[in-house]
């Protein structure tokens, strides 16, 4: 089954989103230019893709800075400063720690404050949007049930997402073994599981590995409810991808076009953002992409 599918048939509705800000942006010379023009040098090309690959079975054409101004992009704003989310059912302690870091790192990435807004435990979930899964086994909640009648009844005034973050597995519907995550971008609304991203307990590498999946997913999907499309510029954390293994060979970071869409979005200060992600990535081990934020940081300098 392909993942995020799902996510990228929701991701071109939100062509439609409107927010004023962006209008007076359009066609303007903006500041944020030179994260694009300056880290093109360390960007990587895409690999041609494997026969089972995500740009082997989709035609995506990519999205320029110029085409995300003009698609009028959810934005970061005065009324939009926070990210909430509803924690559905229990998470082992390693899981939490998953969680708590995950949460962190949304709040750098996307430079809002992450909020727990609520706790729902399982069996506040009926049993017509439960099942165990006929031949596997997996206890799966639906996760269309959690969009449209737990998140969209009750996102926050201030939410410029509100994500339910489970460790149930999920599944979207009749035909549909799981997703990893589904998202409704227009109300931009968001489910994820960490079902799939491995054990964290396991051992160390485990642990960083399901930190990593997690990050990773979390990134990216919340970079679709800010409208960035899938990414074909460069190896990116925006790729589309269609399977484990091509998700797992993907970098964490933004190339610099989707950087490009992100600090002009956030109006952040491109050196003090970047390094705020060395450090994390860093502090996480996650060595390879804390030296990529590290040689941003240097061509930003220079
Ligand atoms: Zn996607
Ligand atoms: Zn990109």
């Amino acid at each position: 089954m392909p993942i995020r599918c799902l996510l990228v048939m929701a991701c071109l509705l939100a062509v439609s989103s409107r927010l004023e800000a962006a209008d007076k942006e359009a066609g303007i010379k903006d500041r944020f230019e030179v994260v694009e023009t300056k880290l093109t040098p360390i960007a990587k090309t895409l690999d041609k893709p494997g026969p089972h690959d995500w740009l082997a079975n989709h035609r995506e054409a990519g999205q320029t800075f110029a085409q995300y101004v003009q698609a009028k992009p959810v934005l970061k704003s005065e009324r939009l400063k926070t990210m909430h989310l509803c924690l559905i059912g229990d998470f082992t302690p390693d899981q939490d720690r998953v969680l708590k870091l995950t949460m962190e790192y949304l709040g750098l990435v996307y430079t809002v404050p992450v909020k727990v807004h609520r706790r729902l435990s399982l069996d506040k979930i009926p049993d017509e949007a439960r099942r165990t899964h006929p031949t596997w086994g997996d206890k799966q909640i639906l996760s269309t049930y959690v969009l449209d009648r737990v998140l969209a009844l009750e996102r926050p005034e201030d939410a410029l997402a509100y994500l339910a973050f489970t460790a149930s597995d999920l599944w979207p519907g009749e035909k549909w073994n799981f997703v990893f995550g589904q998202a409704n971008l227009r109300e931009r609304l968001g489910v994820w599981s960490i079902y799939r991203n491995g054990d964290p307990s396991k051992d160390a590498d485990a642990f960083r590995l399901c930190l990593r999946r997690t990050l990773a997913t979390a990134a990216h999907e919340t970079g679709h409810i800010l409208t960035i499309q899938h990414c074909t510029a460069f190896q990116c954390g925006m790729n589309g991808s269609n399977n484990r293994v091509e998700s797992d060979s993907q970098p964490l970071h933004f190339c610099p076009v989707c950087l490009h869409k992100v600090c002009w979005n956030l109006r952040v200060e491109p050196v003090e953002y970047l390094t705020s992600l060395e450090k994390f990535c860093r502090r996480e081990m996650l060595n390879d992409e804390a030296d990529w934020y590290r040689d941003a940081v240097e061509l930003l300098q220079k």
